[in-house]
């Protein structure tokens, strides 16, 4: 069942569909995998964000997670960084263009920039920013939604999400904003 969170708080009617008619179990097995590196964040205490590019052939490209509170650098998604990887492991242009970037929730619009900008094609991502915001109203660096900004690109961008939509809630809700999170953005 989708959306348990927002069914019990009568916002699923609000909430845009899940997308998931687009994910193969390949799909879904590597978008648990962001998962796994969200979890990894929020344990060394950055915000729950996970990203990984996995190239057409399973190899992995890229791994990371946000570290924007470890750091200091508010740039530090995790989107952001899986992207920065692929660049400075300069890898070939095809290669990058075939790959997908999964991300356990939707990118923002500088991360969807940046995936323009490196040459990814394919994003996947958990959850979306409609719910995020309903979790966290206070985050939304930019009112501009990831589709918007591939809609710009200047090659076609495939994109899929909200996907995974329960699972990807549980990486958030009851456990990343603590009364000091709230009051650090
Ligand atoms: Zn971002």
């Amino acid at each position: 069942m989708h959306d348990r969170f927002f069914q019990s708080n009568s916002h699923a009617d609000q909430m845009p569909p899940a997308d998931e008619h687009h994910l193969s179990d390949t799909d879904s097995h590597w978008l648990r995998q962001s998962f796994v590196w969200a979890n990894a964040a929020r344990l060394r205490g950055n915000r729950p964000f996970g990203a990984i590019v996995v190239a057409s052939n399973g190899r992995i490209l890229a791994e990371a997670f946000s570290n924007t509170q470890e750091t200091g650098d508010r740039t530090g998604h995790a989107e952001m960084n899986a992207v920065r990887q692929l660049g400075t492991a300069r890898l070939q242009a095809d290669l990058v263009a075939g790959a997908t970037l999964y991300c356990s929730a939707e990118p923002c619009a500088m991360c969807a920039s940046a995936i323009c900008a490196v040459g990814l094609r394919r994003v996947v991502f958990g959850l979306d920013w409609p719910r995020l915001h309903h979790i966290r109203p206070d985050l939304r660096p930019i009112n501009l939604s990831c589709r918007d900004v591939f809609a710009s690109a200047a090659a076609p961008m495939e994109c899929a999400g909200p996907c995974l939509v329960d699972e990807a809630l549980a990486v958030y809700e009851d456990s990343w904003f603590s009364a000091d999170d709230r009051h650090s953005t």
